[in-house]
């Protein structure tokens, strides 16, 4: 039996071995230490997860393709992006992880997506594995037609990787029902399959899942109630700063207010506004989803109860609670002392990774309930998994019973965390409760089915 110190020396000579083998990628460096620190516990208490070999199985990814995505802009001028996929693990089901189109993916990006994907998609307790994938793309100013056209050429590649039995790609930053569709239409034409679950956050008339584009903002507001209620509160009359304006803050924000909270914040990559009336969500998704626009439009055009920031820091807003929804690494140590000092009681991750390490630990040694995104934000993918579902069965669900299946998928993500960092001797933490818990799972499966 190897004691707990012994394994986490295993570890750190892994962790060093993982930066030598995978240079110049930083955020993926910055996941592998996120999940590998947290799991000594485990792995010296089960010694079948001290097999040689497991783990290291665990952060290489089973493929990573990467394809030149060349395509025409609206005046005939030719453009080269980079298309990426990195199918990460299997072992639970087909890989499942959303594409993201914005101009700093790179390949380490990708896969510190897909290997934050594998714990979180473990932990829906649902059959689906994990990958991600992208391209460095910037769809910001470019015409439907172009944007099209680009989904187009990406497509006429990454049709050959991907299947309902595969692998099945989903949104994320810069990708929404709009790519969704022009990807969806390329991969029909090009293999004459009706495939709907080949994608997820499809359209609603063609396959797509009612709540779907709601999921990860009302998945995220859900589990920061559930971490609310182990301190004795509920959500009613608590103020909360929402980073980003895009899918996840705009659904974030409307089940804050469901449940009787009151977000005062948005932002995007110029900026943020906050609104002291409480941010109107009809005229965010006005310039947001449908104008395409920008968020100090919104302050403009909302009166005297709302201001633009240039630049700034949005966590420089006072609230109760903190919901991160744009991107990784936005909330840095400097944020989340002033967050301590304005009293916040919860950080909930809507976004992938937004809070950096030292902030995290900040946090949660201040007592402040921190609930990190690969269970926080579950789930999008876990509805994106009833989509596939729904789709394998040529059936729609009510919104309310997704609804409700969100839910009690959501509650169980929080008791699963929960217990798991009680049991491993870490109450309270749900950073060390979910990377057990999803590794538990992913890491049984791996073993059952041999070395492969
Ligand atoms: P969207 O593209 O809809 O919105 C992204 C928002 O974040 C925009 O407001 C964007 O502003 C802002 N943003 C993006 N990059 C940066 C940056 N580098 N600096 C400042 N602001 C930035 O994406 P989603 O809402 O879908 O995704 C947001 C986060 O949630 C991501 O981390 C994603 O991985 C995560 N997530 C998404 C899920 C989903 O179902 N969509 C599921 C689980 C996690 P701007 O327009 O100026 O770039």
């Amino acid at each position: 039996m190897t004691t707990r110190s012994e394994t986490q020396t295993t570890l750190t000579h892994l962790l060093t071995e993982i930066e030598h083998r995978n240079p110049a990628q930083p955020e993926f460096h910055q996941a592998a230490h996120e999940v590998l620190e947290t799991l000594a516990p485990v792995v010296a208490a089960r010694p079948e997860y001290a097999e040689p070999g497991l783990i290291e199985r665990l952060v290489e990814p089973e493929r990573q393709v990467i394809f030149r995505v060349p395509w025409q802009d609206d005046q005939g001028r030719v453009h080269v992006n980079r298309g990426f996929r990195v199918e990460f693990n299997s072992a639970l089901g087909p890989y499942k992880g959303g594409l993201r189109f914005h101009p700093s993916v790179n390949l380490g990006v990708i896969k510190f997506l897909g290997f934050e994907q594998i714990f979180k998609n473990a932990l829906t307790g649902l059959g689906i594995g994990g990958g991600k994938g992208g391209s460095d793309f910037d769809p910001h100013g470019r015409s439907d037609a172009e944007v099209m056209r680009f989904c187009q050429s990406f497509m006429t590649e990454l049709y050959r990787h991907i299947g309902e039995h595969t692998d099945v790609p989903a949104g994320d930053i810069g990708v929404g029902g709009r790519e969704i569709g022009y990807l969806f239409g390329q991969y029909r034409r090009i293999t004459n399959r009706w495939e709907a679950g080949v994608l997820t956050g499809k359209g609603q008339g063609w396959g797509g899942s009612l709540i779907r584009p709601e999921a990860t903002g009302y998945g995220n507001v859900l589990f920061a109630a559930a971490m609310m209620r182990e301190r004795g509160e509920d959500l009613e009359g608590q103020t909360a700063v929402v980073s980003g304006s895009g899918n996840v803050a705009i659904y974030t924000i409307e089940k804050l207010a469901a449940l009787g909270a009151n977000a005062i914040t948005c932002s995007d990559s110029s900026g943020y506004v906050v609104d002291e009336k409480g941010i109107d969500l009809d005229l965010l998704k006005q310039i947001k989803e449908i104008e395409r626009g920008r968020v100090d439009a919104y302050a403009e055009r909302r009166g005297a109860s709302a201001r633009f920031v240039a630049g700034g820091s949005v966590w420089d807003v006072p609230a109760d609670l903190a919901l991160p929804s744009a991107t990784q690494n936005e909330l840095n140590e400097a944020d989340a002392e002033t967050l301590i000092r304005n009293g916040v009681k919860a950080v909930s991750e809507g976004a992938n990774m937004p809070t950096t390490p030292e902030a995290v630990h900040l946090l949660q040694k201040a007592g402040v309930a921190f609930g990190p995104g690969k269970a926080a934000n579950a789930g999008g993918v876990a509805v994106s998994a009833l989509e596939m579902a729904q789709n394998h069965a040529r059936t729609a669900w009510t919104a309310q019973r997704v609804e409700e299946e969100l839910a009690s998928i959501m509650t169980s993500i929080h008791s699963t965390c929960h217990d798991t960092a009680e049991r491993y001797g870490a109450p309270g933490d749900y950073v060390t409760g979910a990377n057990i818990a999803g590794f538990e799972r992913v890491a049984d499966a791996m073993l059952a089915q041999g070395v492969i």
